[in-house]
């Protein structure tokens, strides 16, 4: 399948290219001399973690290098610590020593970490230098990559200080995917699976009859998932680019009780994808309770969720800590728990539920089938 390119328009910024293909990392310098933002830049920075570096490193650094780039390189942890303000400092000074300028560019080669700290690096640095994201996993050329959330954590909580900044091009390399372990895919296979259901019945539909080779990685469906998604994100965040017109909320969908689970049994015990696929069973499951999601429904989104290798997870949140880690749920308003429910595919309400009801849904969640 020959790459595709899909032109994001956001108003009040520039539009960027995301590029989506087999191999294409290859091409990234030629690329990266395409795109205005960064097409003159004197010197690159190009970040990059200790499982992706070994990998890829290599293949991006000479594809820059050979479109006559100056190139210089950092290589941080793997793993979500490594979005922390030690790290950024780091790489802050770093940026200082290596010269680096307004008119450089920092390139992201690796996640959803690599890609959120890189911008947010990119964002603050100088106040502002463009980001090229080469995302590497399935999560964040399906998800992060796009709509411009840069972010580090805190103690007290992840994504806690950021910036929105749109990057300047971004080049999905699909072929990488094939060195992600499968934990890592089905994570991202839980956003993919979020952004169908909410998004409509087209891509819904589509999903259902390519799940198995989603799960397999076959080369066809796995690029066309990543554009049905990243066309999806870009239409939202078009509507509401930074988030405070209420319309970027649904992509939270499931995102309530995700966001307790991983939380309470401890960052990284489960993949947030995998959170995800829990939470959307259990928004599913509420809105039924509530006569607001067909039942039918509910039950076509646990079999789409199975046969994307994203099973109910062996673990239940404890009810009062969970209920207690809803209630700090950005949605939150005056104390009101507020969830994203179905009434159909492609059809949803953010709606305020009685904390009762919420913790009586909770319960019977768990105690109903592991089919749900
Ligand atoms: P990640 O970046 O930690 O990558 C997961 C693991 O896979 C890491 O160990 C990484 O080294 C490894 N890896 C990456 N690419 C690989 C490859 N091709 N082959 C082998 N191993 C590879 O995690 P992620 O799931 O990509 O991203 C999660 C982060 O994204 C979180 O910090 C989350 O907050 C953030 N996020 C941001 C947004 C946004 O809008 N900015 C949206 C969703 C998530
Ligand atoms: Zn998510």
């Amino acid at each position: 399948m020959p790459a595709t390119r899909i032109d994001v328009q956001i108003p009040g910024e520039h539009g960027y290219d995301v590029r989506v293909g087999d191999a294409i990392l290859a091409a990234l310098g030629r690329e990266c001399r395409g795109v205005q933002a960064v097409a003159q830049c004197p010197q690159l920075l190009l970040i990059s973690d200790s499982n992706v570096a070994p990998l890829y490193l290599a293949c991006a650094k000479d594809s820059l290098v050979g479109a006559g780039y100056k190139v210089c390189d950092i290589t941080v942890d793997a793993g979500e610590s490594s979005k922390s303000i030690a790290v950024a400092g780091e790489v802050w000074e770093a940026m200082a020593l290596l010269g680096l300028g307004r008119d450089c560019a920092v390139v992201s080669l690796g996640g959803g970490v690599v890609g959120d700290l890189g911008a947010f690096v990119a964002s603050t640095f100088m106040r502002g230098m463009p980001v090229v994201q080469v995302p590497t996993t399935l999560l964040s050329m399906v998800d992060s990559s796009v709509g411009g959330k840069t972010g580090i954590n805190l103690a007290a909580g992840k994504n806690l200080v950021g910036t929105f900044m749109q990057p300047a091009y971004v080049c999905a390399s699909t072929d990488v995917l094939s060195t992600l372990p499968e934990r890592e895919w089905a994570c991202g296979c839980g956003e993919v699976a979020k952004s169908a259901v909410i998004d409509s019945d087209d891509f819904f539909f589509w999903l259902i009859d390519n799940a198995e080779a989603l799960r397999r990685r076959e080369q066809a469906v796995v690029d066309e998932a990543i554009c049905r998604c990243i066309v999806f994100k870009a239409g939202v965040v078009a509507q509401d680019k930074t988030e405070s017109r209420g319309v970027r909320e649904y992509l939270n969908y499931g995102h309530t009780l995700a966001h307790a689970i991983e939380a309470l049994s401890g960052y990284g015990t489960y993949s947030h994808g995998a959170a995800v696929a829990e939470g959307m069973r259990f928004a599913a499951f509420l809105g039924t309770r509530l006569g607001l999601t067909p039942a039918e429904l509910a039950d076509t989104q646990g079999q789409l969720l199975d046969a994307l290798g994203l099973a109910r997870l062996d673990w239940r949140a404890p009810l009062s800590e969970a209920m207690e880690c809803m209630k700090r749920d950005k949605k939150v308003r005056g104390g009101q728990l507020r969830f994203v429910l179905l009434r159909d595919v492609g059809d949803w309400a953010l709606l305020d539920v009685d904390d009762q009801d919420v913790a009586d849904a909770l319960e019977s969640f768990y105690d109903a089938a592991p089919a749900l």
